[in-house]
């Protein structure tokens, strides 16, 4: 008989990210469950080689690299854009296409000038994208569990919107008209990769939220 998924039962989770902009999607994911979210750069935590072939394997290695330096349980993502115009490019080298020192104006300008180039114009490229994120939650003795998150959607023909990180002003996720980067932060919450994968993993290994409170009235927010 299987023992089921391993459920996380602490109050304290180690991010194992050096990104503010994913830390503070996780804190927001976790806080409200009463566990308390540290960065991997509070402890002082290197980063691993990413030299997985998946984004699963990277989530893997990152979390299991992270829970075995620290000993106590770490959660890791590995996330990225796949442009179906570009074969799935740039995927695992997302954060590369940014350079060495994290220009995102520039990943996202290569993103469009590959789809020009391949469409003979970004007006006529195939703009259908996604943004994939695979969370692993590692155990110091090695056990580990994984989820998986999908948003679909496409290129913006420019980018637009001042909020949160990465890709998010290129990308327009399906149903809407704004892209990520024009959203509040709860709206891209609602509709994102990673907080799909996360879901996935809450239901799976922890313990239940608490009961938002009720009876208030108010009508559910309505973006814009
Ligand atoms: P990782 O840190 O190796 O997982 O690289 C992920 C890459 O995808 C980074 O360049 C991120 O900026 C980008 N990325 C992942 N998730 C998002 C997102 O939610 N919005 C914008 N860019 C993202």
């Amino acid at each position: 008989m299987s023992a089921g998924p391993r459920r996380f039962t602490g109050d304290r989770l180690l991010v194992a990210t050096h990104n503010p902009g994913k830390l503070a999607e996780f804190r927001a994911l976790l806080e409200p469950r009463g566990i308390a979210v540290i960065g991997a750069a509070e402890l002082a935590l290197e980063a691993p080689a990413e030299t997985g072939t998946s984004f699963l394997e990277n989530a893997r290695l990152k979390a299991l690299a992270a829970a075995r330096a620290a000993g106590i349980p770490a959660l890791a993502d590995d996330s990225g854009l796949e442009c179906r115009g570009l074969d799935g490019a740039p995927g695992l080298a997302t954060a590369e296409w940014a350079g060495p020192e994290r220009d995102f104006a520039r990943a996202m300008r290569r993103v469009r000038e590959a789809l020009a180039a391949r469409f003979g114009g970004i007006d006529r490229a195939d703009r259908r994208a996604a943004f994939v994120a695979v969370l692993c939650l590692a155990w110091p003795d090695g056990h580990v569990e994984c989820a998986e998150g999908r948003v679909e959607g496409e290129i913006a023909p420019e980018p637009r919107g001042e909020g949160g990180f990465g890709y998010d002003p290129l990308f327009i996720p399906e149903g809407e008209t704004r892209t990520f980067a024009e959203m509040l932060a709860s709206e891209k919450e609602a509709l994102s990769h990673r907080a799909k994968a996360m879901a996935a993993l809450l239901a799976r290994c922890f313990p239940p939220a608490p009961e938002a409170p009720r009876g208030t009235g108010e009508p559910p927010r309505s973006g814009g």
